[in-house]
């Protein structure tokens, strides 16, 4: 599944590479797959994209906008698989779930491998979106300062026990953050996934802040992770410290054994030598 610094990967690859492009066709999925989230027809998606033309692209959370003009915005959001540009003359996939065809030959596609939202709004009416709207505040905008962040945590610490691993996986309470990252984001802070927020002290706090806006800064540097494709179909550069692969080697901080546990819909890997 994409997260905050692939969607801001493609985002840009989309500001560099469609803007002015004309939308002949506008297809969405011949592929059926009932856990992509249209809110169009079919008719309605093709006839309201027709003639329009690909202006600016960006991220938020786990969310893609991306300017159809005049008056549109299609939302890609909380997806995974594929967002592909196919330049003029080569071959595009035999299957989607969006398919945008442009004046020049180019097209566009995207395949969810899991489930994702493929919408299309009138400019203005996906900030009205459940889960767009009322979004909190995501690591790289500049809201996102350390007393924000102190701030969430004491409003979260107060009503129920949160460990560490659901403030970064859980009702978007940090946005953009999923399983991936986080795994990375409680190696650097030495907080196992379990940790109780609260009961972090200042310093783990800051080291925590420190943690999630350094690792996707550098995720987002690296152009996603190694195990996510970008519009170019090339993957990331960002091979993450603590996922599968880590299991059975050593520790890169201590040289120790990883672990691995099944804890909140998926699969944890941590340093019990590093991670208290
Ligand atoms: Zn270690």
């Amino acid at each position: 599944m994409f997260e905050l610094p692939e969607f801001v990967t493609l985002a840009g690859q989309i500001n560099d590479t469609l803007p002015g492009k004309t939308i002949l066709r506008g297809e969405l999925g011949n592929s059926p797959h009932k856990f992509v989230w249209y809110n169009r027809t079919h008719e309605e998606f093709e006839r309201l994209t027709r003639g329009k033309t690909v202006g600016e692209a960006k991220a938020r959370g786990k969310w893609l906008f991306v300017l159809l003009e005049p008056g549109y915005v299609l939302l890609l959001g909380e997806c995974g698989g594929k967002v592909l540009f196919h330049p003029p003359g080569s071959k595009a996939p035999e299957k989607y779930h969006l398919r945008i065809a442009f004046d020049d030959g180019s097209c566009l596609t995207a395949t969810t491998q899991m489930w994702g939202a493929m919408e299309l709004y009138e400019a203005g009416a996906e900030q009205d979106r459940q889960y767009v709207k009322g979004m909190r505040p995501t690591p790289i905008e500049p809201e996102f300062t350390f007393d924000y962040f102190d701030t969430l945590v004491d409003s979260l610490a107060a009503g129920k026990k949160l460990s560490a691993k659901a403030l970064l996986t859980q009702d978007q309470l940090v946005p953009g953050l999923g399983n991936a990252i986080a795994q990375d984001i409680l190696f650097r802070a030495r907080l196992r996934p379990k940790y109780p927020i609260a009961e972090l002290d200042a310093e783990q706090r800051r080291a925590l802040y420190e943690a999630i806006t350094s690792t996707v800064a550098e995720v987002i540097e690296q152009g996603g992770r190694y195990d996510e494709f970008d519009l170019y179909s090339n993957p990331g550069g960002y091979v993450r410290l603590m996922d599968k692969n880590a299991v059975g080697r050593p520790c890169p901080e201590c040289g120790g054994g990883v672990e691995k546990i099944q804890y909140l819909g998926g699969a944890c890997y941590f340093c019990p030598a590093c991670q208290e």
